[in-house]
């Protein structure tokens, strides 16, 4: 079953089918009927059919219903933790500790986040008139996510949306429904209505084409690549809807020469190797002072080559593979044009056992080139691509000099300098000798082409609530004061 409409599993009506692939070893984990427009159109009616009770459910009754779906959750972890680790290709720690744990506090923050959607008092701001403010749910939304995180995208997604009060129709990518689907599911046994919550599992140029188009679709919200995001603003154009993007990103690292050496080597590791790189917050940039350059890399390149390439349900195994053999071939390729102009330190695609999934050696990529395509573009993989700084002016113009916006670190023991970095560095998030941790009551999300609006935390419900002016006629006067501006009664 591939689609759940309706509070309802129920196959795609294409007939064309579609493997999901576990890209650890190459074995079949599901198959699946791909969604049709038939079933796009289905899905939006029965969200826009369950939008009226659902909106005028009271925060409490809401926050009920998630309550219990973490309370579901939690009993279901395991099963969720596998199912991702096989679709994905997930070191099942990661979905242990990491995926699986991350939803559950989600959906537990936005059951108590629900009954404290905030607004301005109720108030005369003219003398004649009370002012009050009605904060609303927007209506149906359509949304799309990517494959790099499955769950925590769809919960990401779904969550705000329906706290708020609004109805969804979310499409996961294809190669990677299973997750969505089963949270799909175990939502409505907690009690969550029927057509509240509608997955469709499509392809992107077809259905999820038709959903951003769809004129029931009150609001798109989108995770994924920069230039897909740009195809979602030309669909929102059509019927002027409102549209909340995720996108790509390529985020600095910046180590200044103060910073605790250790700690930002082990930060490195950890923050590009993170979902084998595939993360859009992953360090891809480590932009490093000169004097501490070479002892950085010499680090990084070491812990490198003691990480654990293995088994995905295997818990002693680091790195998982890349999501596809596709986009393992890409990585490779990308690592093998930077050999011309770049120091290559690792990387390569394991043999024996490993070579029946999409496996990829961590790669270090030394004096890359501010320009270069390793340096600017996103790799979606286990590679880190290294650049030596001399001045804080440098450092900072490096991190900026990015189309993107989404994510950032700075590396030091200087008050001043990470003040700076975290004032100057444009992007949605600056770690501060960290990099990669997220929670449920922070908001995430980018600046310039990393696209705009925020998941998670309560800033998300300024992107799935509408704000309603409420004004009363305080005077009970046929003609009111302000009249006299258009036209004078003679006394
Ligand atoms: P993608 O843009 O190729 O696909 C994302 C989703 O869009 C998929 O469901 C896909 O089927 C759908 N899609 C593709 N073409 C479409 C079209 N023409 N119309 C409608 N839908 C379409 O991205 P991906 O490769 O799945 O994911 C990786 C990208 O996602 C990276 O760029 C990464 O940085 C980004 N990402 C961003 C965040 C964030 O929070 N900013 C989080 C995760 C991933």
């Amino acid at each position: 079953m591939s689609q759940f409409i309706n509070g309802k599993l129920i196959d795609g009506t294409t007939g064309e089918t579609v493997d999901v692939i576990d890209p650890s070893n190459g074995t079949v984990v599901d198959t699946i009927t791909l969604a049709s427009s038939d079933d796009v159109k289905l899905a939006v009616q029965a969200a826009r059919d369950a939008f009226p009770a659902w909106s005028g459910a009271t925060p409490a009754e809401r926050s009920a219903v998630l309550t219990k779906f973490a309370a579901l959750m939690e009993e279901r972890a395991e099963e969720f933790a596998q199912l991702e680790s096989r679709q994905a290709g997930k070191p099942i720690r990661l979905t242990r500790e990491f995926d699986v744990p991350g939803t559950i506090d989600n959906i537990s923050f936005f059951a108590g986040a629900a009954r404290n959607l905030e607004g301005k008092a109720t108030g005369e701001y003219s003398a004649d008139h009370t002012s009050s403010i009605r904060r609303e749910a927007i209506g149906v939304i359509g949304s799309i996510s990517p494959w790099n995180y499955p769950l925590q995208m769809a919960a990401w997604k779904i969550l705000p949306a329906i706290a708020a009060g609004n109805t969804i129709v979310l499409k996961p990518a294809e190669i990677t429904p299973l997750t969505t689907l089963l949270f799909a599911q175990v939502a409505t046994e907690a009690g969550v209505p029927d057509g509240v919550i509608n997955v469709i599992t499509g392809r992107g140029s077809t259905v999820g084409a038709e959903l951003l188009r769809h004129p029931d679709v009150d609001m798109l919200s989108f995770t994924g690549s920069t230039g897909v995001g740009r195809t979602v603003l030309e669909a929102a154009a059509t019927t002027a809807k409102r549209v909340h993007l995720e996108l790509g990103g390529k985020a600095p690292f910046v180590v200044f020469d103060d910073a605790d050496l250790e700690a930002a080597i082990h930060g490195a590791v950890a923050g590009s190797l993170i979902n084998t790189g595939q993360d859009c917050t992953a360090a891809t940039r480590a932009i490093v002072h000169r004097s501490v350059y070479e002892d950085f890399i010499t680090g990084v390149a070491d812990l490198y080559s003691k990480v654990r390439l293995g088994p995905t349900q295997d818990p002693a195994t680091d790195l998982g593979p890349l999501v596809s053999q596709a986009r393992r071939d890409k990585v490779a390729e990308m690592v093998d044009r930077a050999r011309a102009y770049a120091r290559v330190i690792g990387g390569g695609i394991p043999e024996g056992e490993l070579a029946n999934g999409s496996f990829f050696r961590p790669t270090l990529v030394a004096d890359a080139t501010p320009d270069s395509e390793i340096f600017r573009d996103e790799v979606f993989g286990p590679v880190l691509a290294v650049t030596p700084f001399d001045t804080d002016d440098e450092a900072i113009e490096l991190a900026n000099d990015t189309p993107y916006g989404l994510a950032a670190s700075a590396w030091t023991k200087d008050v001043y300098r990470a003040l700076r970095a975290t004032r100057e560095i444009r992007s949605g998030c600056v770690w501060v000798n960290d990099h990669i941790p997220i929670i449920s009551e922070m908001p995430h999300g980018g600046v310039k082409q990393s696209g705009f609006g925020k998941d998670m935390s309560t800033y998300s419900f300024d992107e799935y609530t509408v704000v309603k002016h409420v004004m009363f006629d305080l005077t009970g006067e046929k003609a009111k004061a302000w009249h006299r501006t258009i036209f004078a009664l003679e006394d």
